[in-house]
This record gives structure tokens, C-alpha cells and sequence, in this order.
């Protein structure tokens, strides 16, 4: 590989980290993200709705639309030949993506990709766990919102709790280190399960994260009065739990952290609706369908599939990485007037 000059965008910063959403298709349909249920309906309409629930259809992108290996491998190449050494590889529900142990066996030999993530909804997880261990996994993050079977189908839309404590105690068996939880707490829905989940990390010995709730959900729905802010969920768990402050020699790394009552657990809130942390973001987003994302709450993607599909070289593509890079936002608007919910939701971007 021959080092190209780094992505840099027009504030600055130096973009590192790649996430890559494999799939638009999930197997579960969450409150906060791909909501479909009568019971997200309900919460949404009873609570914070004056009009009637318009019913919510997904249209998963069709098949021919969904970049193919090949074209996530050459993607991934000339991006790490500009500096990006880390990727995560999310969804929809990644391990619905038919051979997904190829795809990840394929980038982990990618030279100057140092890590190699996921996020997953944990259902799938035990099934295909060894294989990408041996295939190059580097970490793995579970998702998981509530210890109670009703909550949890409540929020996911699915009978699953069962599947997903187990995907924990397997990705601890076989030694993904450090093992991440993460879970978004929605107020009056979960948030009474926060000193359980911060229990639980000192119990397992794994990072528990949570997540401020991001208005990217498909019913549109979301209201500032659904988050629990960062100062809140710390508020309550230092009445619980003994919490000392991590420092990260990261700087671009998105979570707070705390180690939790001298444990080997460990506590991460990740605060992007309280306090905004793009100043130092580092991250652009390629969709399913071939998208980059240069924001999470962009409301523009540019489409890198006529070029792939095209003949344009490798060095043409990069060229134009380099000024998709350039036009990345300051930071989105989130609580500002002018805030505009992309059109896309949470399942389709890759969160
Ligand atoms: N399906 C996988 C999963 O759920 O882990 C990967 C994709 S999911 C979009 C990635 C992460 O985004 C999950 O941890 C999920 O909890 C989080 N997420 C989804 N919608 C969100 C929202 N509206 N606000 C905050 N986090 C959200
Ligand atoms: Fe699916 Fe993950 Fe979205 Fe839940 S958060 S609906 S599991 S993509």
C-alpha cells in the first residue's frame, strides 16, 4: 500500500474511522430506531402525539442496490491507504448479511486497518461468534436495553432477551476484550433499568454504554422530553455506585468513562444531544447502498456507486473521498431551530 495523503475536512480533522453499514434489513424493530409495533405506536401516539400514527412501511433498498463484498473491500482498501485504520461494521442487523464472516475475514487483511468492530443486536451473535473471532473480529458491541423479557420486546419489538445474554457471556468466553453493551434509555420506557445495566457491568466485568436517545427513529417521533441526558443518568448512578473518571488518550473518542465501584467494570455515556462532541469527530458513515455520510444528521449522501460501478480508477475514487471529506459539517443542529431530521433513519445510516 502506498500511503496517501490523509482525509482532512474543511475544519481540520483528521477522519479515522469508517463505519459500514452491510445491511438496511433488522430482525428487530426498535422503539428508537425502526419502530413498527402497537406498542411503539402507542408510546409515541398516547405520549407525545396529537395526530394518528400514520402505519410505518419499511422498504428494505433491493438487492442490486446493496454494495457487494468486492466493492466494500476496494472501498475499504483506498480509504485506509488515506488514514483510516478503523472500521466498524454495522446496520440494520449486520449478522443478517449473508456471509458476513467472508466479509470480515476480507477486511481484517486489509493493511492499515488496526481495528475491526461490530455492533450487533446480539440476536444472531452466539450462532456466528467463533467464526469471526477467527476471522478477524477485533470487538464486538451488544445491544441491550432492558432486563425485563416484556420491556425488552416492548422495546425491540421482539422476543429476545434470552438470545442476547447469552451473546455477552459467549463474547466473553471467547476472550473479545473489551466486551461493550450499549443501551439507549428512553424516559419512562427504560430508564427505571439504569442502575441494573450499571450493575450488570460490574457483575460481567464489561463496559456498559449508554446512549442519549437521537431523534433518527423512522416514526420521526422523537421529543427532547424522551431523553435521558448524560447528566441525569450520572446523577443517579452516583447515588449508587462509587464512579471514578477514565481519561482517554483517544481524543476522539465519543464516550465519557467511569470505572464503577473499583470494579473491573466499566461505565460509558455517549452524550451527542447534551453535549455534542463533533469538534472532534472523526468518523464518516458508507450506507448499504453506497452512500457516504459525512454526518449522522446529514441531509446529503453522495453516492460512490456510479463510480464503483463505472470505470473510474482507484485514485479517481479517493479523489473524490478527499472532497466529499472536505464538505463534512462543523456538527449537526440538534435543539436548534433549524434542525431538520434526515429523511433516513438510525437502521438505514448505521449507527
Ligand atoms: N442492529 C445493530 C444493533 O442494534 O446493535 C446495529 C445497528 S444499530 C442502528 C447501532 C446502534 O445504534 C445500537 O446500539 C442502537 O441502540 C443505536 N441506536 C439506534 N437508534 C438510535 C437512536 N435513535 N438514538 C440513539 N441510539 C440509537
Ligand atoms: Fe435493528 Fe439495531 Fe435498529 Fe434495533 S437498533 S431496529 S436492532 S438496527
Amino acid at each position: 500500500m502506498i500511503p496517501q495523503s490523509p482525509l482532512v475536512d474543511s475544519h481540520g480533522r483528521t477522519l479515522r474511522d469508517l463505519r459500514i453499514s452491510v445491511t438496511d434489513r433488522c430482525n428487530f424493530r426498535c422503539l428508537y430506531c425502526l419502530p413498527e409495533t402497537e406498542a411503539a405506536a402507542n408510546f409515541y401516539r398516547d405520549r407525545w402525539r396529537e395526530k394518528e400514527q400514520k402505519p410505518i412501511h419499511h422498504d428494505w433498498k433491493p438487492k442490486n442496490e446493496i454494495l457487494s463484498f468486492e466493492e466494500i473491500e476496494r472501498i475499504t482498501t483506498i480509504a485506509a491507504s488515506a488514514g483510516i485504520d478503523k472500521i466498524r461494521l454495522t446496520g440494520g442487523e449486520p449478522l443478517l448479511r449473508k456471509d458476513i464472516v467472508t466479509l470480515v475475514r476480507k477486511l481484517s487483511a486489509i493493511e492499515g486497518i488496526k481495528d475491526l468492530a461490530m455492533t450487533t443486536n446480539g440476536f444472531l451473535f452466539p450462532k456466528y461468534a467463533q467464526e469471526l473471532k477467527d476471522a478477524g473480529l477485533d470487538r464486538i458491541s451488544i445491544s441491550l436495553d432492558s432486563f425485563d423479557k416484556a420491556n425488552f420486546k416492548r422495546l425491540t419489538g421482539r422476543n429476545g432477551l434470552e438470545e442476547v445474554l447469552q451473546s455477552v457471556q459467549v463474547a466473553k468466553a471467547l476472550g473479545f476484550d473489551p466486551v461493550k453493551v450499549n443501551a439507549v434509555v428512553i424516559r419512562d420506557i427504560n430508564d427505571h433499568e439504569i442502575e441494573a445495566l450499571c450493575q450488570f457491568a460490574i457483575d460481567e466485568e464489561i463496559s456498559v454504554r449508554f446512549i442519549e436517545f437521537m431523534p433518527l427513529d423512522s416514526s420521526k417521533a422523537w421529543q427532547k422530553e424522551h431523553v435521558i441526558s448524560k447528566k441525569e443518568i450520572l446523577d443517579r448512578l452516583q447515588n449508587r455506585f462509587d464512579l471514578t473518571p477514565l481519561t482517554s488518550s483517544n481524543a476522539s473518542e465519543t464516550a465519557k468513562r467511569w470505572s464503577v465501584n473499583q470494579s473491573k467494570g466499566e461505565l460509558g455515556i455517549i452524550a451527542p444531544v447534551s453535549e455534542p462532541f463533533c469538534g472532534h469527530c472523526n468518523r464518516i458513515r458508507l450506507t448499504a447502498d453506497g452512500q457516504i455520510r459525512t454526518c449522522l444528521f446529514s441531509l446529503h449522501e453522495h453516492d460512490l456507486k456510479p463510480l464503483l460501478r463505472g470505470n473510474t480508477t482507484d485514485e479517481e475514487i479517493l479523489t473524490a473521498l478527499h472532497q466529499i471529506v472536505a464538505k463534512k459539517e462543523a456538527g449537526h443542529r440538534i435543539g436548534k431551530a433549524d434542525f431538520v431530521q434526515p429523511a433516513r433513519t438510525m437502521s438505514c445510516i448505521g449507527g
